[in-house]
């Protein structure tokens, strides 16, 4: 066959790689000669149609494995020799379906997980895959990248410190010449927080001479490196390749397999159980079996999902564990890998669960009546399972994660449109002013809130705010009072729900109070979680030394032009919330009235954010809308923005700065009692956040320093 392809072969040419790359496979004719056979003329032009769109490239080596008594069904023949089915392209079938460049934040980067990135590092390809996911790009532009543009994307991964996995990528990377991938290798395995080196590369399986004994030695140098390669079906296991993974193995590398799933090339359980045998005996780890991607030219390739279950339903208990790949879906627009199993949990009741196993056999299995989970406040230093947290990632909380996790107030995820949350957003609560007073009401909350009194004006406001109420159907009315005011707003059934001794001016007291008209309203369904809140923020109180503001962030005031960076922050933490936050609009009409916000940026990034709302006609000032973005958290920037933010107001001339947090979630309680604050009271079911109406704590922290 070698002779066929190149008329001065030389002895020994096949076992060097350099000799298949120089003759890979690209025209029609030479397949035709090699099968020995004749295309009708009529499928010739189609299967050039195809090449024009789709071009072809076939190393010799796996051209070699096609079985030519029977090509046409022949699984090596189907995934290098063009069909013209590939023109077929469905409504479905997109360029991009992974949205791989929308996700794109460097050149050859797709960041899509938290903690790793895909880094497509060479656009060459000893095989063009027939079913190639990246088909849009596949013969593009058949030479390497230039190291300016590698050093782009090495740029961004040294500049983003989550990124704890590089997965080169490509084309495939084991194309570079040994010096650039030596580089590349040597420029990753120098970055502080690239803790694993991952090469993605389909050569052992078309192109095993590349896995040379050199190759080898400068991969082992860069330890830990993993590799996964792309066999799809057990014929293309041969000694060749068995050869290359064995001295991958010896590397001390380990070596994992991505399988896609295809019409007519291993849609079969047998196919498949005998494919993951094979990889086992190589020291390969089937890794992914994939769901072939609804990529144009594609479609005749597809099976069922139904395929890929009946599959792992033949693998799972059937062969060892490790045999068995997660088959997954790669979610349409980047939505990333999905994995789908067979279902074994069939039922359960809150006592047990019922399970299937791969024998039809049906149990019960009894979860434990006393078991109680670690409460999470998401302080280590005070949990039994002795986690040291030093080095130990605190990635974001994304997801369904967060809506599981008990220290996060998210009780819902909400898709970007959504038509009842809009109608919500445009429910927020009107600010109004009433005689001279001013006061907020709106569904939102359902009650009225008297934010600012003009004390001549007491006793209207109080029959005003009744009516108003009746009116629509509010059911708390709620005011903050000075000492003399307050014995009118008693008459009317208002009872203290929060004190401040310093409230006005650094020395007169201020009173929140209440009025439940529907009384159910005063009901708290969570007393005793509340009670604990405050228990643990007691215990707490005052222990927190001052921390300061980590390298490489900075703290200042935000200006008209942060606001789009603030409502993309408050947004990302809050699912909901009482005022139009969201919006960039919003924010700068508060900000030109009398709300100061504070933000801590880590380079050109938006961390975390709080804000000042100043009254100084009272002297006070609340402080409020603390939010830190989930990749921020623990590093305490809630408390530094809350000391700037005291300083500031205490400069000022401010006597009392006060905030309230949710009643019913540990974290911010605790952060107040931490940082000095005393408790006030309690506002029972007071303020709509994140869709339920909520028990907020009052706390506060005198500024002057009391004379006399
Ligand atoms: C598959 C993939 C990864 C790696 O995912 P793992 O599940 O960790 O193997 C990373 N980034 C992108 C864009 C991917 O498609």
């Amino acid at each position: 066959m070698a002779h066929k392809i190149s008329s001065d072969y030389h002895e020994d040419e096949w076992n060097n790689w350099k000799w298949h790359i120089s003759h890979t496979i690209r025209d029609l004719t030479t397949v035709e000669k090699l099968l020995g056979v004749k295309f009708s003329a009529e499928k010739r032009r189609s299967l050039e149609d195809t090449i024009l769109k789709f071009p072809m490239s076939i190393t010799p080596y796996y051209f070699s494995l096609i079985d030519r008594k029977n090509f046409e069904n022949d699984p090596v023949f189907i995934q290098s020799v063009p069909s013209a089915a590939e023109l077929n392209f469905s409504c479905y079938d997109k360029e991009d379906p992974l949205a791989e460049d929308v996700d794109s934040p460097a050149p050859g980067i797709t960041h899509r997980y938290p903690d790793r990135v895909l880094f497509h590092v060479s656009n060459r390809c000893a095989m063009y895959c027939r079913h190639c996911t990246r088909k849009r790009k596949v013969g593009d532009i058949d030479k390497n990248l230039s190291r300016d543009e590698l050093k782009k994307g090495l740029e961004y991964i040294k500049n983003t410190p989550r990124v704890r996995d590089v997965l080169l990528s490509g084309g495939d990377p084991l194309l570079l010449p040994d010096s650039i991938l030596e580089w590349l290798l040597s420029e990753l395995k120098a970055i502080p927080h690239v803790q694993v080196i991952r090469i993605g590369t389909r050569v052992p399986v078309v192109l095993p001479q590349r896995i040379t004994p050199h190759l080898v030695k400068i991969i082992r140098k860069y330890h830990p490196v993993w590799i996964n390669t792309h066999f799809n079906h057990p014929r293309e296991i041969t000694s060749t390749s068995s050869r290359a993974l064995g001295m991958l193995a010896d590397a001390g590398i380990p070596l994992g397999n991505q399988t896609v799933l295809l019409a007519k090339v291993n849609d079969c359980p047998r196919v498949m159980k005998a494919l993951v045998h094979k990889l086992v005996e190589n020291r390969v780890r089937p890794y992914y079996l994939y769901q072939c991607d609804p990529a144009q030219g594609l479609s005749h390739f597809r099976t069922s999902i139904g395929k890929g279950i009946e599959i792992i339903e033949n693998l799972i208990g059937h062969t060892s564990g490790f045999a068995v790949p997660t088959y997954v879906i790669d979610a349409p627009n980047g939505g990333g890998k999905i994995p789908i199993m067979p279902n074994y949990l069939i039922s359960q009741s809150s006592s047990k669960v019922i399970l299937r196993n791969y024998e039809g056999i049906i149990t019960a299995y009894y979860q434990p009546e006393d078991y109680h989970p670690p409460k999470c406040g998401q302080d280590c230093s005070a949990c039994n399972l002795d986690l040291d947290l030093n080095g130990a990632a605190e990635g974001a909380l994304v997801g369904i994660a967060r809506l599981l996790s008990n220290y996060e107030d998210t009780d819902y995820l909400v898709p970007t449109e959504c038509d009842r949350m809009d109608r919500r957003k445009s429910g927020y609560d009107q600010i109004t002013t009433m005689g001279t007073s001013l006061i907020q009401h709106g569904k939102n909350s359902d009650r009225i809130y008297l934010m600012r009194l003009a004390a001549e004006e007491a006793a209207t406001l109080i029959t005003g705010m009744q009516t108003l109420a009746t009116e629509n159907g509010y059911t708390k009315l709620f005011a903050k009072v000075p000492d003399d005011i307050k014995p009118l707003f008693e008459a009317d059934g208002f009872e203290t729900e929060a004190v401040i001794p310093c409230f006005y001016g650094g020395s007169k007291a201020g009173y929140f109070m209440g009025k439940f008209i529907d009384k159910d309203r005063k009901i708290e369904e969570n007393g005793e979680l509340l009670e604990d809140v405050l228990k643990v923020a007691h215990s707490k109180a005052g222990k927190v030394p001052a921390v300061k503001l980590p390298n490489g962030y900075t703290l200042r005031k935000c200006t008209a032009e942060d606001t789009s960076a603030m409502a993309e922050v408050f947004s990302t933490v809050f699912a909901s919330y009482p005022f139009p936050i969201f919006e960039p609009d919003y924010i700068s009409r508060t900000m030109a009235e009398s709300i100061t916000y504070y933000g801590i940026w880590h380079g050109d990034r938006l961390a975390a954010l709080s804000s000042a709302e100043q009254y100084p006609l009272e002297g006070h000032v609340e402080l409020t809308d603390f939010a830190t973005l989930p990749a921020y958290r623990r590093r305490k920037l809630a408390g530094i923005l809350l000391r700037t933010m005291e300083d500031e107001m205490k400069q000022k001339g401010f006597g009392v700065s006060y905030t309230s947090a949710v009643a019913e979630s540990y974290g911010m309680n605790i952060s107040f009692a931490r940082q000095g604050y005393k408790f006030a009271g309690r506002l029972k079911n007071n303020t709509q956040i994140n869709g339920s109406i909520k028990s907020m704590n009052v706390w506060y922290k005198c500024l002057k320093k009391k004379t006399k």
